[in-house]
């Protein structure tokens, strides 16, 4: 395949920016698992203030239903004292004092109970308020330190942002069927399609060129292979040994 000179300085530059944009990329890569381990660190937090505070609303919620059960055994209470009053036989009266006396000691029971329960609401309001102070404190440590990874890496977006854009500007000069024949060589020669000579050694394989394959490429004009390695071969005038 005939090929111009300039034609395969074109594929040599997209080789080089290719590599640039894998190396910035992974670089990048590291910025995001960064962050993101600081969101995961953040999260946990989170989550076992969230823990508190629902560990508070079960409290409340116990509260509130002991609440409600008191107020019902005490309108209960009345209306029997009320009752009391107008029973006619001794049984009916036995039944009535004994159900009064039950429900006084249910009553007293919960009232303890719910005493218990303030207690244990007042604590558990502070660990949520301690919680929420460290949450919201860890919060602005968390956002700084990010910005701080990202600000860092702010170089590198940039330049990833000019390379990519330079790409796109070159790859549409180059020839498709050479584009074709470098993608495919860019799979088995480890981001090494195209190799840049100053002396008849292949610096992908490091096999010596032979003489008359040297003389060929010298000779410029035509697309060549490397015959080991059978990476693009392209003979460097400027860098070579004079
Ligand atoms: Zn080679």
């Amino acid at each position: 395949m005939d090929v111009t000179i300039e034609q395969l300085r074109l594929l040599e530059e997209l080789q080089r920016i290719e590599v640039e944009s894998v190396r910035i990329e992974n670089l990048l890569k590291k910025v995001t698992d960064k962050t993101y381990g600081i969101d995961k660190k953040y999260n946990s937090v989170e989550l076992k203030h969230q823990e508190l505070v629902d560990e508070l609303d079960v409290f409340k919620d116990d509260y509130q239903q002991l609440d409600s059960y008191v107020k019902d055994i005490n309108e209960r209470l009345v209306k029997n004292a009320e009752y009391l009053k107008t029973v006619s036989t001794q049984k009916e009266y036995k039944v009535l004092l004994r159900e009064t006396d039950e429900n006084k000691k249910k009553s007293s029971k919960m009232e303890d109970e719910m005493i218990e329960l303030l207690d244990q609401i007042e604590e558990k309001e502070k660990q949520v308020e301690t919680s929420k102070n460290d949450l919201f404190q860890l919060k602005t440590t968390v956002d700084n330190e990010k910005q701080g990874i990202l600000d860092e890496s702010v170089e590198e977006r940039q330049e990833l942002e000019i390379i990519q854009k330079k790409k796109d500007e070159i790859t549409p000069s180059i020839d498709s069927k050479l584009l074709k024949i470098y993608n495919n060589l860019l799979i088995t020669a480890n981001r090494r399609a195209v190799i840049s000579l100053k002396n008849p050694t292949c610096t992908g394989c490091f096999v010596t060129l032979p003489p008359q394959f040297f003389i060929e490429l010298r000779k410029g004009g035509t697309l060549v292979f490397c015959p080991q390695c059978q990476r693009i071969l392209v003979w460097d005038e400027e860098k070579a040994e004079k």
